[in-house]
């Protein structure tokens, strides 16, 4: 724990951007940073330097779909936000622990989330948050039961907002914006835990989908959408939504779209594997059971299809009510579909474009925040090393710190 220079040594570098190990380069950090990449002959004799024996250096993980303010399997389903929040610290840690160094919170979370990691108050990755969520009455962020009638709009759901029509839109929007979020979250389409609507709906008009990117745009923000069926991704994609959430049913025309108009797919499988186990368990109705299988059976082809038309794909994990630790899972559904060393830019280098920090996280490179892990195994040989069950992760660097070293390697870093 200390500002000085170091230098990691005898690393084998995961070089994500290109695919490949690299050896015989000392990696120096500074203030935070990679400062440099040089070889191991050339480092200044004072210079510490913290040898990993050969272990593999990888950039930290980065999830752009995850939910800290949301969860609690086991633990019932009346919870005030205090106690949310107490548990948002504890989720955040173990994403950490986890090798997420960085995290888009997809709903729910918000600035005050993002603080309390900043200053230090909870051990957790990076944040962008999104703080409530905009959907329109009916839609997937409307949680009211079919039988409740209460009309206040503001208060519903707690992690979204209803909002109706292009003031209204503009209105929640310009409340996310004051409140300091990093991106706007919409929910473009029916959702699988949503009772009353279906995934193929498509929601919002296209008025209020061009009022909200406008509304969004000037306020430097970008558009983040829920949405699952073709048609929904179309018109999102249409009206200036930045990253689609999910898209499960895309096909090559709208991923062609997507191409064009440079906007980027974040899948979110795992969840769909862990609730098919759990769901039943939270008390997921036949109907919830039903559309989960048909996302599942859906999802690799969106991979395939996004893949070919040259979409950016991030990478995504959505684990609201199934247990957090099938966070890294996921990277073995998307290793299926393109190998270890695209799935693994899917994590890192995709992602980074993403949260708009291409070049300084996700890669080992001079300039990029020092955000490391340390890895027993070769992730290019199998992601399975980042899972909860052939687990390879030792030890965890957030800005040049060591926040977990389960090897002592670390300690004068
Ligand atoms: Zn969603
Ligand atoms: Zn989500």
């Amino acid at each position: 724990m200390t500002h000085a220079d170091y230098a990691l040594t005898q690393a084998h570098i995961v070089d994500t951007l290109a695919g490949e190990i690299v050896t015989g380069q000392a990696v120096v950090i500074r203030d935070g940073r990679v400062a440099a990449l040089m070889p191991e002959a050339d480092l200044p004799a004072e210079m510490t330097q913290v040898s990993l024996e050969g272990r593999y250096l990888s950039p930290g993980l980065i999830d752009c779909h995850a939910h800290c303010f949301i969860g609690g399997f086991d633990d019932g389903t009346s919870v005030l936000p205090s106690e949310l929040t107490a548990r948002a610290g504890m989720h955040l840690k173990g994403m950490l622990m986890r090798g997420f160094t960085t995290v888009r919170d997809a709903g729910g979370a918000d600035q005050g989330h993002r603080a309390a990691v900043e200053k230090g108050v909870f051990t957790g990755p990076r944040l962008f948050v999104s703080g409530r969520i905009l959907s329109q009455t009916g839609g997937h962020g409307d949680h009211r039961g079919r039988a409740d009638t209460c009309h206040c709009s503001a208060e519903i759901g707690g992690t979204s907002v209803i909002a109706d029509g292009v003031d209204a839109v503009r209105k929640a929007v310009r409340e996310n914006a004051r409140q300091g979020v990093d991106q706007i979250k919409i929910m473009a389409g029916g959702g699988v835990s949503s009772p009353g609507d279906k995934l193929i709906h498509p929601q919002y008009s296209m008025e209020e989908l061009y009022a909200i990117v406008d509304e969004t745009e000037r306020c430097g923000r970008y558009v983040l959408s829920h949405v699952y069926s073709d048609l929904g991704i179309q018109r999102a994609v249409t009206a200036g939504v930045r990253t689609i959430e999910h898209g499960n049913f895309l096909t090559a025309e709208t991923a062609a779209l997507m191409a064009e108009k440079g906007a980027h797919l974040v899948p979110t499988l795992i969840t769909y594997e862990a609730d098919g186990k759990y769901g039943m368990d939270f008390g997921w109705s036949p109907e919830n059971a039903e559309k989960n299988a048909e996302v599942l059976a859906s999802g690799l082809d969106s991979l395939r299809v996004a893949q070919a038309a040259g979409v950016n794909i991030g990478y995504g994990t959505d684990l609201c009510w199934s247990p957090k630790r099938y966070q890294g899972d996921g990277l073995m559904i998307h290793q299926e579909v393109c190998g270890p060393a695209e799935a693994l830019r899917h994590v890192t280098i995709n992602n980074a474009k993403v949260v708009r920090m291409e070049g300084q996280i996700g890669q080992i490179t001079a300039g990029a925040h020092a955000d490391l892990l340390v890895v027993e195994a070769n992730p290019f040989d199998d992601l399975a090393c980042f899972g909860q069950h052939d687990n390879k992760l030792v030890s965890v660097l957030q800005a040049g710190r060591t926040v977990r070293d389960d090897t002592g390697l670390l300690a004068q870093a």
